[in-house]
């Protein structure tokens, strides 16, 4: 029997494609290296050494901000290395862990931070040790133990594996690489902020991004802040939180004018990013988003449920928590009049972590 004719089309030569001369795309090349947008760009503005920064960086930050919506870009943080907005955190916090002479480190985690610290840990030789809630998603799980971290799972919440990390160090002499406390993690954080006025060319009016901790939003306030201070930029953006209602110690104390997280008992939610019952910068937090004159929005497990389908029909594959945001922006567009200004959505976590398996 003869052989199969393949019927596929002769692919056209690439040469022939406009622009494609080899000559002008190294010449366009070395332009677009020597402007690189990543972290470590902004290596002059952070406070650890820049050499060690190369040294551990994956290459985080640098996030597309693509048009989703007239005046609305989405900013895509779960395009991070490790899936999430805490690889800029991580990448510094680790830095500075190591200037401090740091042997061994110790995080608790809801999953995404965690899994950052190991990434970063693994890079810089640290053995890692991670204190998450035993609820956290198992593809949250694989992840941290494929980079080699020492895995302890907590029954109860978010606060119950801050405890169990906490009592640990009582014992062992490791370094608290915690994303929370440590102020290191916002300098890398901050660099949100820097990003998002270099690809608008300007601030933008409002950013909307999700809060639990708060990490990536007093992150951003200090970004725009320093750019405020260096007068390249005229005044702040709105920062609007996003909470999820199951668990809302921020959006209650916004309602009711509280500078101070309320009491609030965790009930199950899909965004376990973001289920920090007593977060411990809630006073900041709150004051961050006074001070800028933007907000605490909460929204319901229905809306977050729908963002999320929402997201992928639109191409975004994003985790639930991520889609808390999405769900908040709906809210303060539905609340627009005629000006709404340039709006920006944080989308922070990457739902291939979140697929059911
Ligand atoms: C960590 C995280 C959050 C919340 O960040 P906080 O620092 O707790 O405010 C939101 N979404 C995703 C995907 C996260 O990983």
């Amino acid at each position: 029997m003869p052989p199969e004719r393949d019927r596929s089309p002769t692919p056209p030569d690439p040469a022939l494609v406009p622009g494609s001369l080899p000559l002008r795309a190294a010449g366009a090349l070395a332009a677009l290296r020597a402007g690189e947008l990543r972290l470590t760009r902004y290596a002059p503005a952070i406070p650890v050494s820049a050499a060690l920064l190369d040294r551990l960086s994956l290459g985080e930050g640098g996030t597309p901000l693509v048009p989703v919506d007239p005046g609305v870009w989405a900013k895509l943080e779960f395009l991070s290395p490790t899936g999430s907005f805490k690889d800029r955190g991580a990448v510094v916090l680790v830095a500075s862990a190591l200037e401090r002479g740091a042997h061994e480190l110790v995080a608790d985690s809801s999953g995404n931070a965690g899994s950052a610290i190991a990434a970063y840990a693994a890079r810089a030789s640290l053995p890692c040790h991670v204190f998450t809630p035993a609820s956290t998603s198992a593809g949250k799980q694989a992840q941290m133990r494929a980079f080699g971290a020492d895995l302890r799972l907590v029954p109860g919440d978010r606060m119950a594996a801050a405890e169990a990390a906490r009592s640990y160090l009582n014992d062992h002499p490791a370094f608290y690489a915690s994303h929370v406390y440590d102020p290191y993690f916002l300098q890398g954080t901050k660099t949100f902020a820097f990003e998002l006025w270099e690809q608008l060319g300007t601030a933008p009016d409002r950013v909307v991004l999700p809060a639990g901790n708060g990490t990536l939003l007093l992150g951003a306030a200090i970004g725009f802040r320093e750019l405020l201070q260096g007068g390249l930029i005229d005044r702040m953006p709105a920062l609007l939180a996003v909470q999820t209602e199951a668990c809302a110690p921020l959006a209650e104390a916004w309602r009711a004018g509280a500078d101070r997280p309320a009491a609030v008992r965790a009930q199950p939610t899909l965004a376990e990013g973001i289920a920090i019952p007593r977060p411990a910068r809630g006073a900041e937090i709150l004051a961050a988003v006074k001070a800028t004159g933007g907000g605490v929005i909460g929204v319901s497990e229905s809306q977050i449920d729908q963002a999320r389908t929402a997201l992928a029909g639109r191409g975004l594959l994003v985790e639930p928590t991520a889609a808390a945001a999405w769900a908040g922006l709906m809210h303060v567009l539905a609340e627009d009049g005629q000006a709404r200004g340039r709006t920006v959505v944080a989308l922070c976590g990457s739902g291939l972590k979140a697929l059911a398996g």
